[in-house]
């Protein structure tokens, strides 16, 4: 897809604010400082829309960006940075997230952002978990794919697979925002959302 407009409509923190056009909602996900900045700016061609930050006490919001007046992007909380006190990450997990993910009628796929170089965290686990208990498709995207060898790819792949324990219709496709190796793949899955 070619990306003409990219804006941010809204940071949201309850549903009254949501925009309500009725556009098709892809949500953005995944451990704080995994890339996943870099993805969605990496995705649209644009250097710095969604901020490459991922400082503790930041506002918990969810981002909504308007891409081509098409659909929305929303980027959701980063979770599981090790330096966030046990209260900030239980409001993490509490009724903002919840309010979008069980009540958003638009939301048509998650994209949940990991690091191909490692195993999926228990947090990545979690978050995997909670959008399946909500029936939401899920597209896993292996980030930072120039970082391993070529020779390790697929043992890598199967690694976030088997330990996200992977439903059979959710798929997973490698990526590096340093190279763009795999956008042309990630957009084509999109776009099956989009439509
Ligand atoms: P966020 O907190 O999930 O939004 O993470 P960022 O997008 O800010 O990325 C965190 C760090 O990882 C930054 O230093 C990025 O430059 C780096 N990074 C992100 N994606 C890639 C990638 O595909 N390859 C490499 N080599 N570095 C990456």
């Amino acid at each position: 897809m070619k990306v003409n407009k990219a804006e941010i409509v809204i940071s949201a923190v309850s549903e009254k604010q949501y925009p309500n056009d009725k556009w098709p909602e892809i949500a953005l996900a995944g451990r704080s400082n995994v890339g996943k900045s870099s993805f969605i700016n990496k995705l649209i061609n644009r250097k710095n829309l969604a901020r490459t930050s991922s400082k503790p006490g930041k506002t918990q919001t969810l981002n909504f960006y308007n891409i081509n007046d098409l659909f929305y992007f929303v980027d959701v909380p980063g979770y599981g940075y090790a330096k966030v006190s046990k209260k900030e990450r239980e409001k993490w997990g509490g009724n903002m997230m919840e309010e979008y993910f069980s009540l958003r009628d638009t939301l048509r796929l998650t994209v949940l952002i990991v690091d191909i170089r490692h195993q999926p965290t228990e947090d990545d686990r979690l978050m995997y978990d909670f959008l399946k208990h909500y029936e939401i498709p899920v597209l896993v995207i292996a980030t930072k794919l120039d970082k391993i060898p070529k020779n390790k790819r697929d043992t890598h792949l199967k690694r976030v697979i088997s330990t996200l324990e992977m439903d059979e219709d959710d798929a997973v496709l490698s990526f590096s925002a340093e190279t763009s190796e795999g956008k042309e793949e990630v957009w084509s899955y999109l776009d099956n959302f989009i439509k």
